[in-house]
């Protein structure tokens, strides 16, 4: 049986990546400090008998009993709010707990990924992105401490797999939406989808012209398993390239939830990307995988999701 390691367990894409790899036959080990994640993520599965939870902050040594085959590092605060609130944590786990990981995947000779990010293109100026594509980061701008903890963390990946030859994948994940997205973590589907519930207008950030492009969780985490298993050690871009301004997609919100909600403006965050839309070739060719969820039917049900949480856990949203 191949056991795995996977970081950020308790967060929105690690507790899809445990589901994913249970399903497959693999004895998991979720690790996780719930900085940002949460428990109820993954509480479905304690008592599974190839599952087990280790509460570990990975900047501090990592310390793993018996084999590894498997290690994906995919802890770190993902949502501009959070890491804006915790920037030296942010800087922490993907320096140092990517350094921390990698030196356990060389000691177990365990196949390491990352969890790298669109945001390494920072606010492009090359559209589509392709994974040559350099990015145009601002290194000291309130977004920094995330784009550049991911750069380094490529660069740390590619140094392992050159120097000490660790078989290394690196994924960058474009926006990725679905169930188990907090409702409170100030991106952009679970803000517009809680102020849909609780009746309040949809914030747009600016004029609402910059874009993005939204893949389901279920295509994100088919892409990154393909990945994993292909023998492909470059960066790939993993994501949805159906592109979209960030007022249309807040009419789609509206007409989607049936509410009546206005739409009003707020200043734009600083750096904020005017645009983003992976290009995807290589995902195409070389992994044989492209979306299959179209928008419709992912936002639907996203907000099926959001629709079972609780009068109180709406409310709880400071947004
Ligand atoms: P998330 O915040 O839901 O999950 C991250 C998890 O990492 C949380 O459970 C958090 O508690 C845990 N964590 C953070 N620091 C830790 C530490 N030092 N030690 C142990 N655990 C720690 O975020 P997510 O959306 O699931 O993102 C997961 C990964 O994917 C991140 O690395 C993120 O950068 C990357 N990513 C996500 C997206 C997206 O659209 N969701 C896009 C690009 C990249
Ligand atoms: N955004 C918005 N209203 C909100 C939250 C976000 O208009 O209430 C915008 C934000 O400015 C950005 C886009 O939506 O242009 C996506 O933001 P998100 O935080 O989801 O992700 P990222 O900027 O990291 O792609």
């Amino acid at each position: 049986m191949k056991k795995t390691l996977i970081t950020g367990a308790a967060g929105f894409l690690g507790s899809h990546l445990c589901d994913r790899f249970l399903a497959e036959g693999h004895y998991v080990i979720g690790m996780d400090n719930l900085i940002t994640g949460d428990l109820k993520n993954i509480e479905h599965l304690f008592g599974h008998k190839n599952f087990e939870f280790a509460h570990h902050d990975v900047t501090k040594f990592v310390h793993v009993p018996g084999s590894l085959d498997y290690i994906l590092h995919f802890a770190s605060p993902a949502s501009p709010i959070d890491y804006l609130k915790i920037p030296i944590q942010t800087l922490k786990v993907g320096a140092l707990g990517t350094h921390n990981l990698l030196g356990l995947a060389k000691d177990k000779g365990a196949r390491f990924m990352i969890a790298s990010t669109s945001e390494i293109y920072g606010d492009p100026l090359v559209h589509p992105q392709t994974e040559e594509y350099y990015g145009n980061v601002n290194t000291i701008g309130p977004r920094g401490v995330y784009d550049e903890a991911k750069r380094f963390q490529e660069s740390i990946t590619m140094a392992y797999h050159t120097f000490h030859g660790l078989d290394t994948r690196i994924v960058r994940i474009f926006n990725t939406y679905g169930p188990r997205m907090r409702l409170n973590d100030g991106r952009v589907i679970p803000a517009f989808m809680g102020q849909a519930l609780r009746g309040e207008d949809l914030t747009v950030f600016g004029d609402g012209s910059q874009t993005r492009s939204f893949c389901f969780v279920d295509d994100e985490i088919e892409g990154i398993y393909r990945l994993l298993m292909s023998d492909y050690n470059l960066p790939m871009n993993i994501g949805n390239p159906h592109e979209i301004t960030i007022k249309d997609f807040a009419e789609e919100i509206i007409k989607l939830t049936g509410t009546d909600q206005k739409i009003i403006y707020k200043p734009l965050p600083k750096d904020d990307p005017m645009q983003r839309q992976p290009d995807i070739t290589k995902a195409r060719e070389i992994l044989g995988w492209e979306p299959k969820v179209g928008r419709e039917e992912g936002m639907r049900k996203t907000f099926e999701f959001f629709k079972t949480l609780t009068k109180e856990e709406l409310e709880r949203t400071e947004h």
